[in-house]
């Protein structure tokens, strides 16, 4: 070959090796493919759905800790609900780590603070989030390191976790089509398994009727806020 060619070989080759290495480290984010992560969006049409008014770059999410508790894989085709959880506990770290505890009863996919994200559970497998219809079965679910009794004031003095976790959810909503809008209990018991879109644990609570059923991530969880950030506008809940 000529050198001009070469050259053109070697460049080639390492552009091709960077590429790969790119996609490898984004396999250690929270996508679990890589595939959809593109940060000009819309390539996939999902536009056409109002959704992703926002592309956040998606937080890098640790997987140290895996749940212990979780069910059969499914298929991305049922993803159609995001729900909301507090973990009433004081780090990620401490709530993924009690997920990856045998004793625990319950698991998420994502738990974040201000500092961490921990994925605890690929989406493609049923977590244990939520007791109600197909909370878990159709559901990704997201835990907010705080508490349900937090006022408003407490949980803004964690904006950083809240703009993680709205990274997290308008990335879910890109890639499963899941339109960036909430849902409130009456809407959850109307539409039963038509419902697509972003919930709570308590809000199910509310909807399916579960006695003494969990009311996270409770009043003062500042969902306009969130909403905000991910470019959507919340509708408030009169039911609460
Ligand atoms: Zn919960």
């Amino acid at each position: 070959m000529k050198p001009g060619i070469i050259a053109a070989t070697v460049g080639i080759i390492a552009g091709a090796a960077i590429i790969l290495f790119t996609k490898a480290k984004k396999g250690l984010s929270m996508s679990d493919d890589g595939s959809s992560d593109d940060k000009n969006g819309g390539s996939d049409g999902s536009i056409g759905l109002g959704i992703n008014k926002k592309d956040l770059p998606l937080p890098d999410c640790s997987t140290k800790f895996t749940a212990t508790k979780k069910g059969s894989s499914r298929q991305d085709s049922k993803i159609r609900l995001i729900v909301i959880h507090s973990t009433e506990g004081g780090t990620a770290a401490g709530a993924a780590g009690w997920f990856a505890n045998d004793a625990s009863g319950g698991s998420a996919h994502i738990v974040v603070d201000d500092k961490e994200c921990y994925r605890t559970l690929p989406d493609s497998l049923i977590p244990w989030g939520a007791k109600g219809g197909r909370a878990n079965e159709d559901g990704l679910h997201i835990e907010f390191t705080g508490y349900a009794k937090w006022t408003r004031d407490e949980w803004m003095n964690h904006l950083a976790e809240i703009k993680k976790g709205a990274a997290v959810i308008s990335n879910w909503c890109k890639k499963y089509n899941i339109p960036i809008e909430f849902l409130d209990s009456e809407e959850i018991a109307k539409l039963g398994n038509n419902a697509h879109g972003i919930t709570t644990h308590h809000e199910l609570t509310k909807a399916f009727k579960i006695a003494g059923g969990h009311t996270d991530p409770g009043k003062g969880f500042p969902m306009d806020v969130l909403f905000d950030e991910m470019g959507a506008d919340y509708k408030p809940n009169p039911y609460v």
